[in-house]
């Protein structure tokens, strides 16, 4: 089968790519593909086949033994199917199977040599890259798995957001850090985005709110586990679907297009934009007041030999202002960490001050 006659991956939007996290047995993989063919709603088959575990003795995948199971699909059902690579063997074994298609885990993001490798196996090969985002939420990480791959000529990348690792717990396995793929759309705009809701709920009943989270700021498509018999699956189980509710799923999404052409709508957005461009300009105002302010007492302190930091304060307006915040029905937890940026500013303007103030004396000491 020619590589290049998959269907046009990256210039489609509500790309979505299903399967199994693992494939499991010739008959699990076949079974799993057909179901999800008879939908008609999706693009493209994934099924793991070397799976990277945190510790060892949890099923570790089939490895290349599956590999001839997903040629069987891609040419059965004429459905291009993704498998993650995590090393250059892998990508040759794949390609003796005319598997080009390919992502790269979270866990292998987060390590560069590994990255190299794999870009270093791809060059010159047509292919399909999707590279997911590390493990912890660190952006640049991202980006520089991206550039690797980028760097060894392949075209047809893109990115996939499945949540990041954050040390408090929550109801998501990984967190949807959103505003991490928003800054790489940003870097990016080239870039198709697409999001794993589940590897970021870890569990069926959240997979289509955020589904519908990732249509709702734009992303690309989905990725999403999808097993014939969920609670036997030997991976994964609590956040695969069957291809019905997969089925259930796709229909109920909404989709969103990135502009309109209804003209009393994109009116009344410019008349939205302009009255929040105009509370924007005043809360930099009253900022600009409030720094005012914190220059004065950074002198009062200095003058009468006090700490900049007072903890008993800080206390108190991290309470009063989250306090206030609720009272007014804003989030606390938002109000909380935008005063802890405005306070940490306070902080570096009071220290500075007294830098400064010590620079000047020892001037005019050595002046005099
Ligand atoms: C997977 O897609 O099966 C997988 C292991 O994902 P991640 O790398 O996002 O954990
Ligand atoms: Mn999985």
């Amino acid at each position: 089968m020619d590589r290049n006659t998959h269907s046009p991956f990256f210039t489609e939007t509500n790309y979505v790519i299903a399967g199994p996290c693992s494939a499991e047995s010739r008959e699990q993989v076949l079974r799993t593909a057909q179901q999800i063919a008879d939908l008609k709603k999706v693009q493209a088959y994934r099924a793991g086949v070397w799976k990277p575990r945190t510790r060892p003795g949890g099923f570790e995948g089939l490895g290349a033994k599956a590999l001839p199971w997903l040629q069987e699909v891609q040419e059965t059902f004429r459905m291009p199917v993704a498998i993650e690579v995590a090393q250059p063997e892998h990508i040759e074994a794949a390609l003796q199977h005319d598997l080009a298609f390919f992502w790269i885990g979270a866990r292998t993001t987060a390590n560069p040599f590994s990255v190299q490798e794999i870009a270093e196996a791809l060059r010159g090969v047509p292919c399909k890259v999707l590279i997911k985002n590390p493990i912890h939420p660190d952006l640049q990480l991202w980006v520089g798995a991206i550039e690797r791959i980028l760097n060894s000529n392949i075209k047809q990348v893109a990115a996939i957001h499945r949540g990041f690792y954050t040390s408090t717990q929550n109801t998501f396995r990984n967190t949807p850090l959103w505003q991490i793929p928003i800054e790489l759309k940003v870097l990016f705009p080239e870039l198709p985005i697409l999001c794993d809701p589940s590897h970021i709920s870890g569990r069926k009943d959240l997979v289509f709110d955020i589904a519908q989270n990732a249509l709702d700021i734009g992303m690309n498509g989905l990725m999403i586990e999808t097993h014939t018999n969920p609670s036997e699956a030997l991976s994964d189980k609590a956040q695969q679907i069957t291809p019905f509710e997969l089925y259930e799923l796709l229909n109920r999404l909404q989709l969103k297009e990135k502009a309109s052409n209804n003209p009393s709508f994109n009116e009344l957005l410019a008349f939205v934009r302009k009255n929040i461009d105009n509370i924007d300009t005043e809360l930099i105002s009253l900022l600009k007041e409030r720094m005012a302010w914190v220059e004065r007492i950074a002198q009062k302190k200095q003058e009468n030999h006090i700490t900049a930091f007072q903890l008993e304060r800080w206390k108190e307006i991290v309470e009063t202002r989250s306090q206030w915040a609720g009272e007014q029905s804003l989030n606390p937890d938002f109000i909380e960490t935008l005063f802890r940026l405005i306070h940490e500013e306070a902080i570096r303007v009071q220290i500075n001050h007294t830098a400064h103030t010590d620079a000047e004396k020892n001037q005019s000491i050595k002046k005099s």
